[in-house]
């Protein structure tokens, strides 16, 4: 982009020379353009040169967000520079601050912005997928993920599966159930994630779930109907015939109860490291 003029534009943001129109939200107080806001931002366009209260007076109160979040986006429209780790220098992680800025930029049909909010938040779990798939101990971040999910899916009905579409209506939302489903391997033996699954939005938890029967997670490869060692098949009467083995190229094979003593097999009702399901 040109950006010759925008340190100018900056220059009227920051002194509020020529201002025609006031924000307000919170105790915060802005003294803005009008030509600015209006050719920049569609919802500013309408609230200034509609038939509302704004367009008359000249002043916005914007009640619904924080005046750090509005202050983001107001500088966002006056500059078209939105640097997210910047904006709360010092903290770990990026998560909650780039839902935070999705959500005001999306309200105020910003796209450019939202889309920097999300390119920011992809980049980001990006960067942790791959020490958290080595199960490179410890992650420093699970309670900025904690909160971020409590966040996103504070209003997202149970029914609502469009989470999972890559062309989702919620792509931050699809952003985070694709990063969890990422490393759902680390994440699920993590105590401080599995505790959190009990006290999270049920409809996350459900999101998971989803995810991972698309992938196949829960899909075991079917055994053969017989018996692997003496190739007998079991029949209808005969309960608790299948007892797995260690999956081959994740292919199960079944012994029967027989067998399954002689050989020590794990009962099916183990996992693969021995471990009893509870
Ligand atoms: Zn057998």
């Amino acid at each position: 982009m040109d950006n010759r003029f925008l340190t100018e534009d900056e220059k009227l943001l920051d002194t509020g020379w020529f201002s025609d129109v006031t924000v307000k939200c919170g105790d915060r107080i802005w003294r803005l353009h009008k030509n600015i806001l209006c050719t920049r931002s569609v919802w500013f366009e309408k609230a200034l040169t509609g038939r509302f209260e704004e367009s008359k007076t000249g002043h916005v109160d914007i009640q619904n967000f924080d005046p750090e979040a509005i202050g983001w986006l107001i500088r966002y429209i006056y500059t078209g520079i939105c640097d997210i780790p910047a904006l709360r220098p010092g903290s770990k992680t990026n998560f909650v601050t780039c839902y935070e800025v999705h959500t005001v930029a999306d309200y105020f049909a910003m796209t450019s912005l939202a889309k920097i909010a999300l390119d920011t938040l992809a980049a980001d779990f990006d960067a942790r997928l791959g020490p958290v798939q080595m199960q490179y101990e410890p992650v420093d971040w699970l309670d900025e993920l904690f909160e971020t999910v409590k966040l996103i899916y504070q209003d997202v009905p149970l029914t609502d599966t469009s989470a999972l579409s890559s062309s989702s209506s919620s792509p931050i939302r699809h952003a985070l159930v694709t990063f969890v489903h990422t490393a759902r391997f680390y994440l699920l033996q993590n105590e401080a994630f599995t505790h959190f699954l009990d006290e999270a939005p049920p409809v996350f938890a459900l999101d998971m779930f989803r995810a991972m029967r698309t992938t196949g997670d829960f899909l075991a490869h079917l055994p053969e109907p017989q018996c692997f060692l003496c190739r007998n098949k079991p029949t209808r009467s005969e309960k608790a015939y299948y007892t797995h083995l260690a999956p081959e190229k994740m292919k199960l094979h079944a012994a029967c109860a027989t067998c399954a003593n002689k050989r020590d097999l794990l009962p099916c009702t183990s996992d693969w490291s021995g471990k009893g399901l509870p």
